[in-house]
């Protein structure tokens, strides 16, 4: 996993984020990628100014179903895992 500092705010519980990890190691965000917030799960999408913007259901649902997502969970389970 690769990281890069980008400070964005969660449209669902409103955290901001400071870092964006990209789970692919394909370099930073660009418009229309998926975020993922690191504190609630929330599936949001970066717009064109680089902003997260909510997704509908039907593009959530998608990513729910996508390795990249399940990238994520594991992710996430190795993070609490290691106390972070
Ligand atoms: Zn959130």
């Amino acid at each position: 996993m690769d990281s890069h500092m980008l400070i964005s705010t969660c449209p669902w519980c409103g955290k901001v984020n400071e870092f964006s990890t990209n789970l692919l190691n394909s370099g930073g965000p660009r418009p229309n990628d998926v975020s993922v917030c690191w504190t609630c799960g929330g599936l949001g999408r970066f717009d064109e100014s680089m902003a997260v913007v909510r997704m509908d259901f039907a593009e959530q649902t998608e990513v729910f179903q996508s390795r990249v997502y399940q990238a994520y969970l594991a992710a996430k389970a190795a993070a609490k895992a290691a106390g972070r």
